[in-house]
């Protein structure tokens, strides 16, 4: 566990080179915890400091302590793992919903699409696509699964389901043939290393078998795609 000092020296150093949004992950969020400060304490640094927009991610099984907690957020993803995990999610507090889509639950996103659209407390749901790190690369969608499901994606967006991941970012993703902009983000790692790339290893060949649809998104962004460009001033402005 990171100490408070440390999280707010962090979140200066970011700001100071230019961050202005600010991701906070991490499984064991909910339960941090230094002397007399919790979770909320250290988004509310954050806002004091400058950030004008604060997002994290909750598994659905801390999803109701979260709300006790109550910690101010602008956005909250709900990282669910398949539908198992939908009754996890009820109606009476605003939530986004996030699903790494992989070899085991992508038969399932047609039916989270339409909870997720029928679900009045849902904003949105995004994807990304299981990166095959050591040890777990059973769990990748093979080239035809993942052409498959960004198709589904795609034709669901533009039918009006609820999906965060632009049009342009997902058919980055079909192939992951472009090139990447990730050290726009400042990733900063648990022992207060910071990184212009999002995995800990960089020769460890993720980045060409990547994932996280924020590789693709920024892109995009990069491309001037107005698709991304709006939707990342909706969310995010
Ligand atoms: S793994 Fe993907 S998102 Fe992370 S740095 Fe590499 S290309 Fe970017």
């Amino acid at each position: 566990m990171k100490s408070y000092d440390d999280i707010v020296r962090d979140l200066k150093a970011c700001y100071d080179k230019g961050a202005r949004i600010l991701d906070i992950e991490g499984v064991n969020l909910i339960d941090w915890k230094d002397k007399d400060k919790q979770v909320g304490d250290i988004f509310e640094a954050a806002r004091k400091i400058g950030f004008y927009n604060t997002s994290t991610m909750v598994p659905a099984k801390f999803w109701q302590r979260w709300k006790e907690i109550d910690a101010k957020v602008d956005i909250i993803w709900v990282s669910i793992s398949g539908e198992k995990d939908l009754p996890l999610i009820d109606n009476d507090r605003k939530a986004s919903l996030y699903m790494v889509v992989n070899a085991n639950n992508y038969k399932e996103i047609e039916r989270i699409l339409d909870f997720a659209k029928s679900h009045k407390n849902i904003d949105q749901i995004a994807f990304n696509f299981h990166t095959p790190f050591k040890g777990s690369e059973e769990m990748a969608l093979s080239q035809e699964q993942r052409t498959s499901v960004i198709e589904l994606l795609i034709s669901s967006k533009k039918k009006g389901y609820p999906i965060m991941n632009t049009v342009s970012g997902l058919k980055n993703m079909l192939n992951l043939n472009f090139k990447r902009y990730c050290w726009i983000c400042n990733f900063v790692y648990c022992d207060g290393r910071q990184s212009p790339i999002c995995i800990d290893n960089k020769d460890s060949g993720m980045c060409d078998k990547c994932g996280f649809s924020m590789a693709g998104e920024m892109n995009a962004v990069f491309r001037f795609k107005p698709d991304t460009i709006l939707t990342g001033l909706k969310s995010r402005g």
